[in-house]
């Protein structure tokens, strides 16, 4: 096992990383930016070194100063968290031509993954149900977009290959929009990817987001620990997230989660990943695969009852895993509501000093966050400061435990949406679960 690691991140899940390493007996080195410098869980870390100024481009962003932060507290391997240079496969690179290990999966299949054409293709050809659409980049010649149109039928999705965060996407309902589309798209993608690849889908109108969360180790093991449903999401970012998926039968949950492990089996895929899924009509659609921990990994510890951090950290330092799919046995049900600063009707981030800061507990409640009491929430990253899990035996008790913690969560001196979370905790459609990715636009007058 690894006697230092570095983790390349801020924010709850820096603090979440460093309690998987204290917990495994590892020292940590907690890399910071200007503006965290006075963060509790920066002293809390056994080194920290500050990295650059508050901008992330000059700090969380900036490759060399990792790297030389590594070098001078001589840690092992680096934990990228998610976000920042989690996804990076250049970054995976740099660090283990340095010499360190990357917690992650190989540069290569991080690269795959990170342009949506390859990674489709793998998943073609390793049998993962995908989404209807183009074979490939769209090409050039207009007539053949055209056709290609024609075949996947109307609506369809332009998306960018080099896609993320719900950015470069474009839906066109009809033949007569479609190459001005495509063209903008195109252009949208060169400039906020550097790659003008796009490619077509089939749009599916009323889909949820279901996603499988595996774990593979480099010994050529590979199981599913559950699904996720992320379906309740604004502007493609996800609010709150449940495992199980209501309503979704085991048999199809078991058919996909197998294909998902063998396909990582397959590709050699190391470390943690999600094959994030769209589901209608009783059919799964692969859209994309995260290489990295996800935001919403607490509900499918709080079901499965594996640490996914202390996983990835024991498969990168090579060892096996422990169980095989047999395993593997979910149980009860957990929800995440994430917790974020900003105006709960606008969405405008809020930034800012807690004045105030009281978190729920009880049985069944987790909190992860960085934040305290007297904490200054910055305004130059994103606005989530923690994430509030219920976990009870049935959905009707997970969600009565979020609706109490919800009420007993005090945080003030910002706006947060605290609020809507309450609110959807008695809106009847979750309440009786499986609403679609559009759900939450609709029941706030959201015009997509
Ligand atoms: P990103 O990497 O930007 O998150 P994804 O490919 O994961 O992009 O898509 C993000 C979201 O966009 C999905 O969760 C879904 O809400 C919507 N979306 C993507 N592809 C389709 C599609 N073919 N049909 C309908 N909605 C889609």
């Amino acid at each position: 096992m690894f006697e230092k690691i570095l983790i390349a991140n801020r924010g709850e899940i820096a603090l979440r990383v460093q309690r998987a390493c204290r917990e495994l007996g590892i020292k940590t080195v907690c890399v910071y930016s200007e503006a965290d410098r006075e963060a509790k869980y920066v002293k809390l870390a056994d080194e920290s070194v500050c990295i650059g100024p508050a901008s992330s481009t000059l700090s969380y962003l900036n490759v060399p100063s990792v790297i030389s932060a590594a070098e001078v507290t001589d840690a092992e391997a680096i934990h990228p968290g998610y976000g920042f240079l989690s996804e990076n496969a250049d970054f995976a690179e740099r660090v283990e031509q340095s010499g360190f290990v990357f917690i992650g999966p190989r540069p290569e299949t991080i690269r795959m993954m990170g342009d949506k054409v390859s990674a489709k293709d793998a998943m073609k050809a390793a049998k993962v149900p995908c989404v209807p659409g183009s074979d490939g980049a769209l090409p050039d010649d207009p007539e053949e977009v055209l056709k290609i149109g024609r075949s996947v039928g109307y609506p369809v999705i332009i998306k960018a290959a080099g896609g993320g965060g719900g950015r470069g996407m474009r839906v066109v309902h009809t033949e007569a929009a479609l190459l001005s589309s495509v063209e903008m798209t195109k252009a949208e993608a060169q400039a906020a990817f550097g790659n003008p690849v796009v490619y077509m889908e089939k749009f599916l109108t009323q889909p949820r987001h279901i996603e499988i969360q595996v774990m593979a180790d480099e010994h050529g093991n590979a199981v599913y620990l559950g699904e996720r449903d992320c379906s309740m999401q604004r502007r493609h970012q996800k609010v709150i997230e449940e495992a199980p998926a209501p309503g979704i039968p085991r048999k199809l949950i078991n058919a996909v989660g197998e294909r998902c492990a063998e396909a990582c089996r397959t590709i050699g895929y190391r470390g943690a990943g999600t094959f994030e899924f769209l589901f209608e009509n009783d059919e799964f659609y692969f859209i994309e695969m995260n290489t990295r921990v996800q935001v919403e990994h607490p509900v499918t510890e709080l079901t499965s009852g594996i640490d996914i951090v202390q996983a990835q950290i024991r498969v990168a330092a090579g060892e096996e895993l422990p169980w095989s799919q047999k395993d593997i046995k979910p149980h009860g049900h957990a929800i995440e509501c994430r917790i974020n600063a900003e105006d709960p009707h606008t969405f405008m981030p809020s930034p800012g000093r807690l004045t105030a800061f009281h978190m729920p507990g009880g049985p069944g409640i987790r909190v992860d966050t960085h934040a305290y009491h007297g904490y200054m929430v910055p305004p130059n990253y994103d606005s989530m400061i923690g994430k509030l899990i219920a976990y009870g035996d049935t959905r009707d008790q997970a969600i009565a435990k979020m609706r109490i913690a919800l009420s007993e969560m005090v945080i003030e001196g910002i706006k947060t949406n605290v609020p809507l979370h309450s609110e959807l905790m008695l809106d009847e459609a979750f309440k009786k679960g499986g609403t679609s990715i559009h759900y939450l636009e609709h029941k706030l007058g959201i015009k997509t």
